[in-house]
């Protein structure tokens, strides 16, 4: 057993002086081609703390011509630091010191490389500059009950002597701190005094910059507090159970700036909320909406909140006039009946609510509870070859879109208007298609003529001619036109007018002057100036049209129960009044709608 243990010992023996051996051939190899190191480290200058460092070291090994040996990090070298061999580059950074770095090639012949001088610093005896700056913050802090350390919201940058940055751990590193010029022994901004100050840290005898900042008491400090509806829901009129809002809202300090606050209470109808936005309306009446913050109460909002209804559904028989000069059908001015039926269907989807249910709808957008069928008879009461279709082939290919022609054609040939509501579908040289109000009986309304005379003759074409390209439009054109027919203006202020007031007569809709300034994509400006998304079908220039409102239904159901020369379709009204048709005069003008 000892033999065997010495032979083992001796075989190891041989083994390792054979890799020394190698290693020694291969040092020795090196040894001939290496003739410098060139040691650099690029951070020289450390500041003191209770860290240690790892420096980072850049070694390149070059020959005798001063070309870079392609050795990398196969070559190991010795690490000297203050000379004394050390296991790895670290240096201690608790006392300012010059730690004197420098590599040996351990060889026979000993190689060295340069020295590199590694500074470690007191900050405070390094400081050239100090540059405070605010850490993603408002420059207005909220005095809240709970503390607030204002050195968390903080950068402070320290330029040393030599030229390099340092970011200051503000918890690490003593500084004085100085509010106003006057040095405080407290970072809370809970005890700074109200009101603007100016912030600045000291340290090493060098002073930073000042730092204005805000330091609010709201308590004591809001001056006011502004409530608002969003854009979104810029509506002061709502239905109950079915509408939500959105609030906006701003705080101004006592130097009239605005401030950011974002602790309050919204209260609607008596109800608190912590947020702003989707704010239900549950109940019918004016609904008062105030923030309260910090004791502070904004304005009082007022919205309008009425229970929607659910009415008798009247039915309107159409007949679609559709005139050519011998184009084949299905042709742009000889549309087939399946785009008639498209086009009713669109219309019928308008009136009662569900076009375009996708986009956002009007705070009180509405079923109308009015319909439209196609007619099944002509007026001597045969039946129709195509329903609600009337195909009439004339000389003229393309009529003057407000010319006499194509108004006389159309009071001439519309079939009794008691009984149906008559589009003309034209070939017409501008882009416009347009409609004409109805007139009343026994009632008036605002923005219609009315009348009590029971000889009243109609002398005008009550009815809409439908530009023949205005088919399946983003506009929803025929919606739009019998808006008109059913007495609903423009949503807008025509910029002719100048004043912005309501004059569709709906309180529901929002009014604006139409200028290009005023047309901010499906936006619009109010005559207030602010900003309100139009969904309206009697505005006209945006891609969300899909709503009528209460309002306007009110007018549309008016005009079903009093409106002269009027289709009531199977219902037969209230009205049992059918007016004669009279001369046409031709100073009678439609609405007109470029689309
Ligand atoms: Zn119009």
């Amino acid at each position: 057993m000892k033999k065997k243990g010495i032979y083992s010992f001796l075989l190891v023996i041989l083994v390792v002086f054979g890799c020394v051996k190698e290693r020694e051939t291969e040092y020795s190899f090196l040894l001939r081609t290496v003739a410098e190191i060139r040691l650099s480290i690029e951070e020289k200058v450390f500041i003191v703390n209770d860290k240690k460092q790892t420096l980072d070291l850049v070694v390149k090994f070059l020959d005798e011509s001063g070309n870079e040996l392609a050795f990398g990090n196969t070559l190991k070298t010795e690490i000297w630091i203050n000379d004394s061999l050390r296991a790895s580059p670290e240096i201690d950074l608790s006392e300012e010191e010059i730690h004197k770095i420098k590599l040996v090639l351990p060889t026979a012949v000993e190689i060295l490389s340069n020295t590199v001088d590694i500074h470690v610093i007191a900050l405070e005896n390094a400081v050239d500059n100090i540059q405070l700056s605010l850490k993603n913050h408002e420059p207005v802090f909220i005095k809240y009950e709970d503390t607030l350390d204002f050195t968390a919201y903080i950068n402070v940058n320290i330029t040393d002597t030599i030229g390099n940055v340092h970011m200051l751990d503000t918890i690490q590193h003593d500084f004085d701190f100085f509010v106003d010029g006057q040095k405080i022994n407290s970072r809370e901004i809970i005890d700074f005094p109200n009101g603007r100050v100016t912030a600045s840290i000291a340290m090493g005898g060098k002073v930073s910059n000042m730092l204005d900042i805000e330091v609010l008491d709201p308590t004591s400090g809001i001056k006011r507090i502004d409530l608002g509806l969003a854009d979104d829901t810029r509506n002061f009129y709502a239905l109950a159970g079915k509408t939500s809002y959105n609030f906006e809202y701003s705080v101004w300090d006592f130097e009239d700036k605005e401030v950011n606050l974002d602790v309050f209470e919204l209260i609607v109808d008596g109800i608190s909320y912590n947020r702003l936005t989707n704010i239900p309306i549950d109940n019918p009446g004016e609904i008062p909406v105030q923030i309260v913050a910090y004791g502070t109460k904004s304005n009082v909002l007022t919205i309008y909140s009425r229970q929607d209804v659910a009415l008798q559904t009247e039915s309107i028989p159409i007949i679609f006039h559709i005139v050519h000069n011998g184009d084949q059908v299905g042709s742009p001015e000889n549309r087939s009946a399946s785009v008639i039926q498209n086009e009713l269907d669109r219309l019928n989807a308008a009136y009662d609510n569900s076009h375009n249910e996708q986009l956002t709808k009007s705070m009180n957008a509405v079923n109308s509870y009015i319909q439209f069928e196609l007619a099944d008879k002509d007026p001597d009461g045969n039946t129709l070859a195509e329903q609600g279709i009337h195909r009439m082939q004339v000389v003229t290919d393309k009529f003057a879109t407000f010319g006499a022609e194509a108004n006389t054609f159309m009071f001439d040939n519309m079939w009794d208007p008691n009984r149906y509501l008559n589009v003309f579908v034209l070939n017409v040289d501008e882009n416009f298609s347009f409609a004409f109000f109805p007139t009343l009986f026994d009632e008036s309304m605002p923005g219609v003529s009315s009348t009590m005379d029971e000889n009243f003759t109609l002398n005008y074409y009550y009815g809409i001619m439908l530009n023949n390209t205005h088919f399946n439009s983003a506009n929803s054109v025929l919606a739009h036109e019998v808006g008109h027919y059913l007495a609903l203006n423009h949503s807008w202020v025509d910029e002719s007018n100048g004043n912005c007031f309501n004059s569709d007569h709906a309180n529901d809709t929002q009014d604006y002057v139409n200028t290009p300034s005023s047309l901010d994509g499906d936006f619009r400006y109010d005559c207030e100036n602010k900003r309100f998304l139009s969904t309206n079908f009697m505005d006209y220039n945006s891609g969300n049209y899909n709503s009528f409102t209460y309002d306007q239904r009110e007018r549309m159901h008016t005009v079903y129960e009093h409106a002269l020369f009027f289709p009531r379709g199977s219902s037969g009204g209230r009205l049992a009044r059918y007016g004669k048709k009279g001369k046409l005069d031709p100073s009678i003008k439609p609405v007109r709608c470029r689309h």
